[in-house]
């Protein structure tokens, strides 16, 4: 038994934090909101009277929060009441500039850090599914393997510092580009008189397979699953696809890496999340392309 603390209960951190308690941790946690502690509590979890209370006994930190300012604030915030030498580990997808401030502040405590943004959705952390892409050092690696274990299927070590991060956002912009490309082909294929089922069967099986088509596909038939058969409720919401798209450009920018279809991926995010649909599940996309707002 490891004693963790875990500070954002979102979403995605409260399930997250639920199953280490499953896997017999002992868990200290804290979140703003109010309803965020209490879907945790029904979990399982401890609830602390803040952030630095949450963290004085703990072992292992981690925060699930929702930008990198969050996790620079609440980093900033606990680290002078951190055990030295506890693991301090950031689940968040942020931005790649802001983990490495993160891992620096850390450092600066005495403390090992992990990136650790996950893959997998709301689905994922709830059944423990999540895939782990993970930057830090070796030693900090080993430490926090076993405890990304008990919330997720794969854990991935990228490299130093930042790389999580990294290999998430180039993920995400591949994930963005790959559902409006075969958004369009769905379009295109309704305006040839090409049924669905006939695009879906020939392209899932050729060259044009990917996950976007097999697994989220943005018509409603030949995935029963996917969110197209549920109204396009999330799944991936297009919200988070946008601000992914957007740290892939910041990063590309700052890298002098060429992105044009990054940049026009993040685009067409931009004006579907304009048009109101925002809350929707990423693949829904498809209707800013048929220029409609209906499936
Ligand atoms: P969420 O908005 O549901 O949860 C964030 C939580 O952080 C909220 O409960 C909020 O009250 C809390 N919070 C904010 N500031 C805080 C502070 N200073 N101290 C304590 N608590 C604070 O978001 P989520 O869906 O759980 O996502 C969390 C992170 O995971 C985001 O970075 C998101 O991009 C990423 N992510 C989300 C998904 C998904 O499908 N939802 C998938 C992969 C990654």
């Amino acid at each position: 038994m490891t004693s963790i603390a875990f500070i954002g209960l979102g979403n995605m951190g409260g399930p997250m934090a639920g199953n280490l308690v499953k896997a017999g941790h002992m868990v200290s946690a804290f979140d703003l909101a109010q309803t965020s502690k209490d879907a945790a509590a029904e979990l399982g979890v401890g609830i602390a009277g803040s952030a630095k209370e949450a963290v004085a006994e703990a072992d292992i930190v981690i925060t699930m929060l929702p930008a990198g300012k969050h996790v620079l604030s609440v980093w900033a915030d606990i680290l002078s009441s951190v055990k030295p030498g506890a693991l301090l580990i950031d689940s968040s997808t942020i931005d790649v500039e802001s983990a490495r401030k993160a891992h620096a502040l850390a450092a600066e405590r005495g403390c090992l850090s992990l990136d650790a943004p996950v893959s997998g959705g709301v689905g994922g952390a709830k059944g423990a599914t999540l895939t782990f892409m993970v930057g830090g050092a070796n030693d900090a690696f080993a430490l926090g393997e076993p405890i990304l274990k008990a919330m997720g299927r794969r854990i991935v070590h990228c490299g130093d510092a930042g790389n999580g991060q990294a290999a998430k956002i180039c993920n995400n912009m591949i994930l963005g580009i790959s559902m409006i490309g075969v958004s369009e082909a769905f379009v295109l294929a309704e305006k040839l008189g090409l049924s669905h089922q006939a695009l879906f069967d020939v392209a899932s099986t050729s060259s044009g397979q990917c996950w976007s088509l097999t697994t989220y596909c943005p018509v409603p038939g030949p995935v029963p699953t996917s969110p197209a058969n549920n109204e396009y409720k999330p799944g991936f919401a297009s919200a988070l696809m946008l601000k992914d798209l957007k740290l892939s450009q910041e990063a590309a920018q700052a890298a002098g890496a060429s992105t044009p279809l990054g940049a026009a991926a993040a685009q067409l995010y931009g004006i579907h999340n304009a048009w109101g649909e925002g809350g929707a599940d990423f693949s829904a996309i498809i209707h800013l392309l048929r220029g409609r707002n209906l499936s």
